[in-house]
């Protein structure tokens, strides 16, 4: 995929339009190694956007039901429930006296700079969005500043905002490499695509590899300690199909090994554990949204990558900085793969655009096979809705693109 995230994401054409306003509100400043702001669940850019979000939410909800905001569970939207609590962590963790208790005074705040908002992080002298206003104090909605912030991450939801922060991360770390900035992505995403899991020797011996010591830090916070609850009683079960972790699982006669963490694996089947059983304390798992966005669409791409090399083609992965998945013959051949459980969804995105496949001779999108329905449905949808952007699209499954790839036909 040339998107990490455009998984799920539901479609959002402000996304798209990328204005001059929103390169100003460009990057995020994270927080560095050492710094306070490390015990937050979230970085305080994350928060800001979640809440942007919640805000544009609660206010088409208040716009079309004419009715007042509560602080009430069950009438505040997701993203607001969510930037709440973890908006009165940033106030807590600068020792500052909790504002972000009542919703109530929250909208209030929004109508004045973020920098007033008594958060000595949003009145950086650095932070980008320090004047920003939230919500229009005479109209009460959300100001065009605040839609941009909400639609930054290009999706809604936390998960949403989280995949995006860590692309954006790797983005600028390879940005700021002065040479081999192709091949540092490249290597970067296919360590973490081909270790959902792995032992801390590997991933600092994959670290020193990259000779590019600036970005240890970044990925060393891509990988987490490993739950108690996920381990079976302390040791890891590594899933064979994935290489991601293998959870306890109560249906014990389904699931005699564990469930796999990374939901597009599931999809697959049910697949046991590798003969290898390893310590809890020697290894890593990476973090939630990595294995949802990166690892579960990487399944095929790195199936499809792997059987190119095998057949002896000269094949790339996430060439030029990920302008496909994969290239074959330099710019004769671009692929990216979709695992989009809906073809009406996917053709859409991709009428819209098909980003930068579009600097390749042949432009194929591989489809997972299990989305191949019996009757053939779904490749049939994308065939027929194809126009505008996707008109030079193909569109084959991961198997039988292989299985060109191999007879040379591709
Ligand atoms: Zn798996």
């Amino acid at each position: 995929m040339t998107v990490f995230a455009d998984l799920t994401r539901p479609d959002y054409p402000m996304a798209a339009q990328r204005t001059a306003e929103t390169e100003r509100l460009a990057m995020p400043t994270t927080p560095q190694k050492d710094s306070p702001y490390n015990i937050l669940a979230l970085p305080p850019e994350t928060i800001l956007i979640l809440l942007a979000q919640g805000l544009e939410r609660q206010y088409d909800t208040l716009r079309n039901n004419r009715s007042v905001v509560r602080q009430k569970q069950t009438e505040l939207d997701a993203s607001l429930i969510a930037a709440l609590p973890r908006l009165s962590a940033l106030y807590m963790c600068e020792g500052k006296e909790d504002k972000a208790a009542s919703v109530h005074k929250l909208m209030e705040m929004a109508t004045t700079p973020l920098k007033e908002w008594g958060i000595d992080y949003f009145a950086k002298e650095d932070f980008p969005y320090q004047d920003v206003i939230l919500i229009d104090p005479q109209t009460l909605a959300p100001t065009p500043e605040s839609f941009e912030l909400a639609a930054k991450s290009g999706g809604y939801g936390e998960d949403q905002i989280l995949e995006d922060h860590y692309h954006t991360q790797v983005r600028d770390l390879v940005q700021s490499a002065r040479t081999r900035r192709d091949q540092l992505y490249t290597s970067i995403r296919e360590f973490i695509v081909r270790h959902p899991l792995a032992t801390i020797r590997e991933i600092e011996d994959w670290k020193d590899s990259l000779r590019f010591p600036k970005a240890k830090p970044t990925l060393a916070s891509f990988y987490r300690d490993i739950p108690v609850g996920w381990t079976h009683d302390g040791t890891v079960h590594q899933c064979s199909n994935c290489g991601g972790l293998l959870k306890p699982h109560p249906d014990k006669r389904l699931y005699p090994d564990g469930i796999c963490v990374v939901s597009n694996c599931r999809k697959k089947g049910i697949f046991h554990k590798t003969d290898e059983l390893s310590d809890s304390q020697d290894m890593k798992l990476l973090k939630n949204q990595l294995l949802t966005y990166w690892v579960g669409p990487g399944l095929d791409e790195i199936k499809i990558y792997d059987a190119a090399k095998a057949a002896g083609r000269n094949a790339a992965l996430y060439p030029s900085s990920d302008a496909c998945d994969i290239s074959l013959d330099g710019f004769a051949v671009g692929i990216d793969a979709k695992s989009y459980t809906s073809a009406m969804l996917l053709i859409k995105r991709l009428n819209n655009s098909i980003g930068r496949l579009i600097e390749y001779d042949r432009k194929i999108i591989a489809v997972s096979d299990e989305l191949d329905d019996r009757f053939g449905n779904y490749m049939a949808t994308l065939r027929s809705e194809k126009k505008d952007a996707a008109n030079d699209l193909e569109f084959i499954t991961v198997g039988a693109l292989i299985r060109s790839i191999h007879s040379g036909e591709i």
